[in-house]
């Protein structure tokens, strides 16, 4: 892995072998971290590096970290700053992922999230991609079910919750599957491993609600809009049965790391005539065009460093 020369920690950026956290630090004995995961892109022709949407992914971290009763005097623009200054010392020309960290920073042992200091750190490394087979990924339906919104809420991104995705994810390559769909314990399905899920059902683009234990995806929210504004098309935000998937026309998986994966087959199922369909492709296209700052539409959803 290609990572990140500097870093941000307790309050300053430093080189990143010094950026290290204690075997006795809470958010490490306990999972009682909370994450982002964003990413910039190199745009050649401008020699310029863009980074999506910072404001919504900062905002979700926010939330995420409000959840887990952490404390903080950051905001989304100081988050944004710090993050520029970040991109500015390692003078990134190349796509990156950032990887932003809230976590209860006390050593010792003690079950709570009260009473605890919590630190902010981030990182950045070259980006990798994340599914082999974009454009015509095998899913499976996961033997794991999704956490629920009553036992590790789903719409934060909890550093310890991401043993369930783990679980689903490594289970599915093993048994030859590019990635998994995850029922949550209502039996709807709810998302991928860590990728948010769309059908296209008689011509409606069919995603399920933020009731129904997701993560609230930024790239979700980005193709809603683009699907809804550009194309036209009615989508909808409702519980999706397993079944509906063997029957629907086109899907497709959206992630800050995958981006738009077209989903070609279900438990050895075609989806549709079995090939990425139309309406994932122009997606795909549109958000790849958006992502480099070539949609001048759109503008406002990247930062440039
Ligand atoms: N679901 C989960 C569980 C995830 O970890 C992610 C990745 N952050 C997503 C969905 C997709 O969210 P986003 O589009 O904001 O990256």
């Amino acid at each position: 892995m290609d990572l990140s020369k500097h870093a941000f920690f307790e309050g300053k950026i430093v080189p990143l072998a010094d950026a290290k956290v204690n075997i006795a630090t809470h958010g490490f004995l306990y999972g009682t971290s909370v994450f982002g995961g964003m990413r910039s892109y190199w745009n050649e022709e401008k020699k310029r590096l863009f980074v999506f949407r910072p404001y919504d992914h900062f905002r979700r971290l926010l939330h995420s970290a409000r959840m887990m009763a952490m404390q903080t005097h950051y905001d989304e623009e100081s988050l944004i700053q710090l993050t520029l200054d970040l991109l500015r010392t390692d003078n990134w020309q190349q796509d990156i992922y950032m990887r932003p960290t809230f976590y209860k920073a006390d050593m010792g042992i003690g079950v709570k999230l009260h009473d605890l200091k919590d630190e902010f750190c981030m990182f950045v490394m070259a980006y990798e991609p994340y599914v082999k087979n974009d454009t015509n990924a095998h899913v499976t339906i996961s033997s794991w079910r999704r956490i629920d919104d009553n036992v590790i809420p789903a719409r934060g991104k909890v550093a310890g919750a991401y043993a369930n995705s783990a679980l689903i994810k490594t289970d599915a390559n093993r048994a030859g599957f590019d990635e998994a769909l995850v029922l949550d314990n209502n039996g709807h399905i709810s998302e991928g491993s860590a990728m948010n899920i769309f059908m296209l059902r008689d011509g409606i683009l069919v995603t399920p609600p933020v009731t129904d234990n997701i993560l609230e995806g930024i790239t979700r929210k980005s193709i809603i809009e683009l699907a809804r504004n550009e194309l036209g098309l009615t989508v909808m935000e409702r519980s999706i049965d397993r079944t509906e998937t063997f029957i629907c026309e086109e899907m497709f998986m959206t992630g800050t790391a995958a981006q738009v994966i077209a989903v070609t087959k279900i438990d050895h199922r075609p989806v549709g005539a079995g090939l990425m369909g139309p309406i994932t492709t122009k997606l795909r296209t549109m958000y790849e065009n958006i992502l480099r700052g070539k949609n001048s539409r759109y503008e406002p959803w990247n930062v440039v460093v």
